[in-house]
């Protein structure tokens, strides 16, 4: 009979579960994302159909997406030790995204399975013009709740880094942020999908209040086009409670905004040739966790600088996962 000798001697009302004596003798996580993922089902064709209409495309593939799996997978690609707290369905695509997430390295013990809900799906279709139609169905994601969230608590309370974004439920995402918080866990918060009224404790559960240009406009009401712009948003989203402000602007890099400095620094993205700026934001925001784990003395306008040239080599590839840089393929002076 098998018989894990570390849980009986842990047993009882010393241990609050198995994740946590895991934890208390193992490494703990270096970045944990609780949120989305998301299967694309990409069909590329002439033209849009029209509705009721059935037209022949020239390729289709699945690609994996979701903001949170984006974010941890390009964190894991760079080393980090990651877990993804997430939900799927008992499905295909679910089977299918728990086993790319193992073969990106990331740890699956939260991420769950629903029966009553399918794996996020994202339905594309791109026309030779490369204009889109796109139907998102969140599906599971929205089933990530509490239960969850206290099951991998734990974990949670022992990593470096949580990261959160919005395509969950949004309570979830606020419970997941103030329990990191409550644990001194640094947080990063990506508003994405940006939503009008904002939860005002997402600012102060925030240690990175990260987002790019619409999500600051809609979050300020002002436009954000360009880095004089961008300063004034981020002093606007700082007042709010976040520790630091960072916008990102795709080919102009980002400007970084510190509660206690209060000086504006603008970074420079390298100059590239972008082919697929699609998941460039999260390239970004998983490469921040990792240097915000691996290096918690650097100085953050030197991770947005790094985390830059990370998200510069993935605009220089098709796909959004497929497109993530990993280690052995960036240069040493980045690590
Ligand atoms: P997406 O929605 O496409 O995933 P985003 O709008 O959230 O991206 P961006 O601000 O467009 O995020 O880009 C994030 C980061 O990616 C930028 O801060 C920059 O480091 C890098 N980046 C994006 N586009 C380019 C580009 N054309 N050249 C160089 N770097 C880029």
């Amino acid at each position: 009979m098998h018989f894990d000798r570390r849980l009986w001697v842990f047993s009882g009302p010393f241990c609050k579960s198995k994740f946590e004596f895991q934890i208390m003798t193992e490494e703990a996580f270096d970045v944990m994302v609780v949120g989305s993922c998301m299967t694309d089902l990409v069909s590329q064709a002439p033209r849009l159909p029209k509705a009721g209409e059935t037209i022949h495309g020239h390729k289709f593939f699945i690609g994996f997406g979701g903001k949170g799996a984006n974010q941890c997978v390009q964190a894991a690609r760079l080393g980090a030790k990651t877990a993804m707290v997430c939900k799927v369905g008992k499905d295909f695509f679910g089977d299918n995204y728990i086993q790319n997430f193992k073969d990106s390295g990331v740890h699956t013990d939260f991420v769950g399975q629903s029966s009553d809900a399918a794996t996020g799906a994202a339905s594309i279709i791109v026309n030779d013009a490369g204009e889109n139609a796109i139907v998102i169905v969140a599906g599971a994601n929205m089933l990530l709740g509490s239960e969850e969230l206290q099951e991998a608590l734990p974990a949670i309370s022992h990593a470096k880094v949580l990261v959160c974004q919005l395509e969950i439920s949004s309570q979830t995402s606020l419970q997941a942020l103030r329990m990191a918080q409550g644990n001194k866990v640094k947080t990063i918060f990506n508003p994405a999908p940006a939503i009008p009224d904002l939860d005002p404790d997402f600012y102060r559960a925030s240690d990175v209040f990260c987002c790019n240009e619409s999500e600051a406009e809609l979050l300020t009401g002002s436009s954000v086009a360009n880095v004089e712009e961008a300063h004034w948003a981020s002093q606007e989203l700082l007042k709010r409670g976040c520790g630091s402000v960072i916008i990102t602007l795709g080919p102009q890099g980002c400007v970084v905004l510190k509660a206690q400095e209060l000086t504006l620094k603008h970074v420079p993205a390298p100059p590239v040739t972008a082919v697929d700026t699609t998941g460039a934001g999260d390239s970004f925001i998983g490469a921040l966790a990792f240097y915000m784990a691996h290096y918690p003395t650097m100085p953050l306008e030197e991770m947005a600088h790094r985390a830059n040239q990370v998200a510069g080599v993935s605009v220089q590839a098709v796909g959004t996962q497929a497109s993530f840089p990993f280690k052995k393929d960036l240069s040493a002076e980045l690590f």
